[in-house]
């Protein structure tokens, strides 16, 4: 215990794992935290005794799943490991930690989501770093502006955040991220700055130089500066109203991403979640993967061709991650020598179509070596031979004959002791504590020669030896030894010729999976149907049969299609009933335009899109809620971003904006907001409202088209048609609706009859004007009103409103 304390007080913020004989072990206030966590038993040490000891543990050969367990509930690991055999140890075997592991830091990639970037990030008021240690990514931004920053953490899969103290401010209210402290930066960190990379940059790769040594180095590409312009700015909120990548339950099923995702590697699935993230602006970027999106849809059978090949490739630049730590074993190797060829091939694919040639000789040669020199199904030990093939080196294939022969040599001898003693159940067995022994069972035991001497004894048999089999003994143990530690140094040599060749080996990867996502989209295309975007110069919108890409693979032919079209910087004022598919319409939009700027084909008949800088959305009611927000605080907040941040070149959407306010209150936000939207940002909009009241704001802006989604009603029943026409909404048919969603008859009965009430009394007020000059106190800008020739704009307002109040309660 004094040995396990000196090492913990250096690790107090970690847990310890500390390995006994064959098992890791974890004390006190560790093993209380950790046992429920992995769902093991929490046992006590000394028990009744004074220095009872809460403890738990796992076998040793099994400690990756449970410690990406650990890691994922945010807990750092120390592995304190045996650094000397235990049998040659004198005293108390020596002890010492192998390996730190943070969150960001993973122990075995192969238990990580293969679809999801796993980032360490470290951010300054400068600049925001991001680091993948198990696939070697590594990237920043810069910008002065902190905002900018800090939207990367919402967007990107943030595992970890390595700081400085003094940056910690800059954090200020972000919720749920792990941060760790590094402040001193190594060496190698150093020669990084001198490069021009940025500080965070340096402060990651120092960290990872501090937990995982040099040599984790070897797999990390060099870090490279991404631009924050020329990307189609999608905030988090907009990702999350959009459900780009989850949808509000926070599932993967039903978002965007899961839809469009045809990609057959899990390196392909990463590089269009990031394709996703930042689609972008700059049309000769876009108009080249809608190119080699369109070269893939002409050659078919080589599409197949390719798919096919990229499903048998594995993850090149994880598994390199994995051979980068000394843990990894012969199967990685194999693994990573499969997905190489794997890869080769498919870019030889390409190649042969395109007619382009390189030369991949290194690469599969490298394959090949490793092919050569491992054994078909090598063991998981590295160090207990067995895995290397002969005819690799002579010397080793001497020491490989010497101990398969030893083993003959046991069971010859054997043999010979059954023949000599006449018994025929003796046997010659290993066991770690005894070495070799021969085993006479109890029946037999007076027939033991004078030549053997006990050794142990059992209930049912007895164990001896003999001074030939001493002899035996240490001949097969020193060639086992030989053997093991030769194979070991040969696997390590290998394992070094590989790190070495990490940057040829990443450079295919890349290529594999840029070609597994253009292939990817190509396919869906050819699957779904989708058409290549048109960009429009100036800001006008056309869609031919337009459709929602993940409501359309749900209800598949069901499914209406819309003609949208909008003249440049208007607005589609789109009212009617819930339910009528307004929502789903002003989505679409967004997640065609995304699509359309990420490179891929949309689900159209023909597209002809604006090239967007932003798309802002106010949908829903938001998760913010469990923040302490109340959901018309957090609707205000974002339509205020939007407000102030969208331009003439962004897409707008707004769905029922207003709707958490009383009716009064809502109704002025909402024609306030439409009103700035038209006039000052000149965005390209959509609003879907409640407010009928709005629908004749056409009259004073001209850049308002009017229109709604068609409800067919038949003796009381209604029946959505989902086809967008133009004008406004004559109905709401909100008790209808509640009807469908089952309310009780005798509750919807009686809002019929309140419905009735309330409208009589409308038509009294209105007849009063009472009601008429509450409205009247919705402001309309004079001068921004379309000019309507001899008829002041404010009686035009009031009647027009009256009428259209006249023309509702009449058709109830
Ligand atoms: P609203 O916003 O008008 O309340 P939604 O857009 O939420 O309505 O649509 C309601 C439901 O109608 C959705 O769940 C969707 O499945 C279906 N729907 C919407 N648009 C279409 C369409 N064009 N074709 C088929 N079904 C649709």
């Amino acid at each position: 215990m004094k040995q396990y304390w000196d090492i913990k007080s250096v690790h107090q913020d970690k847990i310890l794992l500390f390995r006994m004989g064959d098992f890791f072990e974890m004390f006190f206030d560790d093993a209380v935290k950790a046992a429920p966590v992995l769902g093991i038993a929490l046992t006590q040490r000394n028990k009744k005794s004074q220095d009872e000891t809460p403890m738990c543990g796992m076998p040793h050969h099994s400690i990756a799943g449970p410690i990406n367990k650990l890691l994922s509930h945010g807990f750092k690991i120390a592995i304190c490991d045996q650094l000397e055999d235990p049998k040659l140890a004198k005293g108390i075997v020596k002890r010492g930690v192998t390996r730190v592991l943070t969150p960001g830091m993973v122990y075995d990639s192969d238990t990580l989501d293969g679809t999801k970037a796993h980032y360490l990030v470290s951010v300054d008021s400068e600049s925001i770093s991001f680091l993948d240690s198990t696939t070697g990514e590594a990237f920043f931004f810069k910008s002065k502006k902190t905002q900018d920053l800090l939207r990367f953490l919402q967007i990107l899969p943030v595992a970890e955040i390595v700081i400085a103290q003094a940056d910690e401010a800059l954090l200020g209210g972000l919720q749920n991220l792990l941060v760790s402290h590094h402040e001193e930066l190594k060496d190698s960190a150093h020669d990084l700055l001198k490069n021009g990379a940025p500080q965070t940059a340096a402060r990651l790769l120092s960290y990872v130089t501090a937990l995982s040594g040099e040599e984790a180095l070897a797999t990390l590409s060099p870090f490279v500066e991404r631009d924050l312009e020329h990307r189609l700015d999608v905030s988090s909120t907009t990702l999350r109203h959009l459900e780009i990548f989850s949808t509000y339950k926070g599932e993967g099923l039903g978002s965007l991403f899961h839809a469009i995702n045809r990609t057959q590697t899990s390196a392909g699935s990463r590089l269009l979640r990031q394709w996703l993230s930042f689609p972008l602006r700059d049309p000769k970027a876009i108009e080249n993967r809608l190119s080699s999106v369109e070269f893939w849809r002409s050659h078919v059978l080589e599409l197949k061709r390719v798919r096919q090949i990229l499903g048998q490739m594995g993850d090149i630049e994880r598994r390199l991650g994995k051979i980068s730590q000394p843990q990894c074993n012969g199967r990685d190797l194999l693994a990573l020598a499969g997905s190489v060829h794997a890869g080769i091939s498919a870019l030889e694919v390409l190649l042969h179509t395109s007619g382009g040639t390189a030369n991949f000789e290194p690469l599969r040669n490298l394959a090949y070596k490793i092919e050569r020199t491992l054994v078909e199904d090598p063991p998981l030990a590295t160090k207990q031979g067995y895995l290397i093939r002969t005819g690799v080196s002579s010397e080793l294939d001497e020491l490989i004959e010497l101990s398969t022969n030893a083993q003959a040599m046991v069971a010859r001898m054997e043999a010979e002791e059954k023949e000599k003693t006449g018994i025929s159940s003796l046997k010659i067995r290993y066991n770690n504590v005894f070495g070799y022994y021969i085993e006479i069972t109890n029946t037999h035991k007076d027939k033991a020669p004078a030549n053997y001497q006990r050794k142990q004894t059992l209930t049912n048999a007895e164990r001896y030896c003999t001074d030939e089999l001493v002899e035996l003994e240490r001949k097969v143990l020193s060639a086992n030894t030989k053997r093991a530690d030769l194979e070991f140094e040969f696997f390590e040599a290998l394992r070094k010729e590989i790190l070495a060749q990490c940057p040829a080996l990443l450079t295919l990867a890349h290529e594999c999976s840029e070609v597994d996502v253009i292939s990817s989209l190509a396919w869906l295309s050819l699957e779904e149907k989708y058409v290549r975007p048109q960009f429009t110069n100036d800001g006008s919108l056309k869609l031919k049969a337009s459709r929602h890409p993940v409501v359309e693979q749900t209800v598949k032919s069901q499914f209406v299609a819309n003609d949208i079209e909008l003249r440049p910087h208007s607005c589609l004022l789109l009212t009617g009933p819930n339910m009528a598919g307004k929502s789903t319409l002003m989505r679409q939009v967004a997640l065609m335009s995304i699509m359309a700027q990420m490179g891929s084909f949309v689900p159209c008949d023909e597209a002809h899109l604006p090239l967007f800088d932003s798309i802002f959305t106010r949908i829903g009611a938001s998760d913010q809620l469990s923040e302490g927000l109340s959901t018309f605080m957090v609707e205000m907040i974002e339509t205020s971003a939007m407000l102030k941040n969208a331009t003439k070149d962004s897409l707008v959407i707004l769905d029922e904006v207003g709707r958490g306010t009383s009716t009064f209150d809502g109704m002025c936000l909402a024609q306030s907001i439409l009103e700035h939207l038209l006039s000052d940002v000149k965005a390209l909009t959509f609003f879907a409202t409640h407010y009928h009241e709005l629908t004749s704001l056409d009259q004073s802006f001209s850049q308002i088209t009017n229109a709604h989604m068609t409800v067919a009603e038949r003796n009381g029943e209604i029946r959505f048609l989902h086809t967008l026409v133009k004008g406004p909404a004559l109905k709401s048919y909100g008790v209808q609706v509640a009807e469908l969603a089952g309310l009780p008859a005798t509750v919807t009965k009686r809002a019929k009859g309140l419905l009735r009430e309330i409208e009589s009394k409308r038509v009294q007020a209105s007849s009063q004007l009472s009601l008429l000059d509450q409205l009247s106190s919705i402001p309309v800008y004079e001068e921004m009103a379309a000019p309507v020739p001899s008829v002041d704009p404010e009686t035009l307002r009031r009647e027009e409103t009256l009428k259209s109040l006249m023309d509702e309660v009449q058709k109830y």
